[in-house]
């Protein structure tokens, strides 16, 4: 259904003030990474998402044209969420540094923290109910976690972010799967846990589940490789609610 009312009005709403917090960082000068880069990469997509991706930080592709996950990672990320019925226009992509590290080398800790108020404040904007943390910046940054890819990817966590309530869902990053077929199925696997989490996320958590320790979702059980061996309202789908009868557990963590 079209947004209407309402709807509309947030929508718009947060639309503005996203425009405002890009405008005010497009001479940011926070951390170091200002020196290497073309522009700022603010993030893109739905204003009013119900579930935000984030990446660890632009490419070198992300730096010419200021948009997220636009190189090869971006294609594949694109083609998993078609594989789960979802546009890139339906879902609000950013990372966790806005500036492209030099050599595409991991963010320092110095620029990571420089850069967390900005995704907060994203974050508070958009206040989505799903939040897919793409590669270990992302999940330690959004779940405040230590360990490592292959225990927590494709489970969920309950938790707060920025005083919004979330479900964090950590993957592996797009980067790690294009030349790892194992990395891959497991991230095809785990974009079918997503949709099933998008389905059915809120009324695990209406009915108390939490510190429970059972959200309803897709088969199988975390059958990652130890690591990542590379740097890394949805509509329902048919295939959700078919999948529903047999659905297994997939934990909180
Ligand atoms: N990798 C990321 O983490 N983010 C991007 O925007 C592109 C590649």
């Amino acid at each position: 259904m079209e947004p209407q009312g309402d709807d509309l009005m947030d929508r718009a709403a947060a639309a503005a003030a996203l425009r405002v917090q890009a405008d005010a960082l497009r001479d940011c000068r926070a951390c170091a990474l200002c020196e290497g880069r073309t522009q700022v990469v603010f993030g893109v997509g739905d204003p009013v998402a119900d579930l935000l991706f984030i990446g660890e930080g632009p490419g070198f592709n992300e730096d010419r044209q200021g948009e997220p996950f636009v190189g090869q990672a971006g294609k594949l990320l694109t083609e998993l969420l078609g594989s789960i019925g979802l546009r890139r226009e339906d879902v609000y992509i950013a990372n966790v540094v806005k500036c492209r590290p030099p050599d595409n080398r991991d963010p320092f800790p110095d620029e990571i923290a420089a850069c967390s108020p900005q995704l907060m404040a994203q974050v508070q904007t958009i206040r989505p109910r799903v939040v897919c943390t793409l590669g270990r910046f992302a999940t330690r940054l959004i779940a405040q976690t230590e360990a490592g890819m292959a225990t927590v990817r494709g489970r969920v966590k309950a938790t707060e972010v920025a005083g919004v309530p979330v479900l964090v869902f950590p993957v592996f990053h797009p980067a790690a799967a294009l030349y790892t077929p194992a990395n891959r199925d497991t991230l095809q696997e785990d974009f079918r846990k997503l949709r099933r989490l998008l389905d059915r996320g809120a009324d695990a958590l209406a009915s108390g589940e939490p510190g429970g320790d059972q959200v309803q979702a897709a088969s199988g059980s975390p059958t990652a490789p130890d690591s990542e061996t590379a740097p890394p309202n949805a509509p329902s789908s048919p295939a959700a609610s078919e999948g529903g009868a047999r659905a297994e557990q997939l934990p909180l963590w």
